[in-house]
């Protein structure tokens, strides 16, 4: 059966965070355009929004938003969807055999989502356990950064952030989970400011109950200096 997807169908979709697959859905055109380009055009395209909307561009406060929106999109916000970006997989050998559970957690998140393009702040934490490579610790924060500078579901940037690791790290064992608010959520529709979204991925031993609970205590540790 052909189903028509209406405006109405479209809406509720976004309203209700649904996200249709674990990569990113970008064309295979995506980066034909260079950045400058893309924020040519950008620019006119915010500008016609802010022009529709009956604000008055030769205003001074006004004047500079098209261009600093456009360049924000592309080379900040949404850096993420270009590959080019991709943190370098620098790994080592995990020469002192240190064999239990690491867990870099606390992570700032900032990211935006891709239903309503508001923004998505909150911490991620991420945990392996190695099978003898190992990753520099800042590498875990800027492969959490390289995925949340895209148009987000939360769904698919926990799992993106745990399929990176595998990859780079040559195991199954990695885990993540990220507590994030959701301004489309906090600032505007329901306007609940209080509520925050639990999102979860855990591969090979973290699907184990005890190697779970140990990196959800891990992250209860109230870490103050
Ligand atoms: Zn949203």
């Amino acid at each position: 059966m052909k189903i028509d997807n209406t405006i109405e169908e479209f809406e509720s979709l976004g309203d209700n965070h649904i996200g249709t697959s674990a990569n990113t859905p970008l064309r295979d055109d995506a980066f034909k355009l260079s950045n400058d380009e893309k924020i040519e055009l950008i620019k006119e395209d915010v500008h016609h929004i802010m022009e529709t909307l009956g604000l008055d561009l030769n205003d001074d406060s006004l004047k500079g938003t098209p261009n600093r929106v456009a360049k924000m999109f592309v080379k900040e916000i949404f850096e993420g969807l270009n590959p080019n970006k991709k943190p370098k997989a620098s790994t080592f050998k995990n020469k002192y055999k240190y064999g239990e559970m690491l867990v870099e957690k606390n992570i700032t998140l900032y990211s935006t989502c891709e239903h309503h393009l508001l923004p998505i702040v909150g911490k991620a934490h991420v945990a392996y356990i190695s099978n003898g490579t190992v990753v520099g610790l800042s590498k875990m924060n800027r492969i959490v950064d390289y995925f949340a500078k895209r148009p987000q579901v939360q769904e698919r940037l926990t799992i993106q952030i745990v399929k990176e690791l595998q990859d780079v790290l040559n195991t199954n064992d990695v885990a993540c989970i990220i507590d994030a608010k959701h301004l489309c959520v906090n600032s505007r529709g329901i306007r609940d400011i209080e509520s925050s979204t639990v999102t979860s991925e855990f591969g090979g031993k973290f699907k184990e109950k005890e190697t779970r609970r140990e990196f959800l205590d891990y992250i209860k540790l109230d870490t103050t200096f």
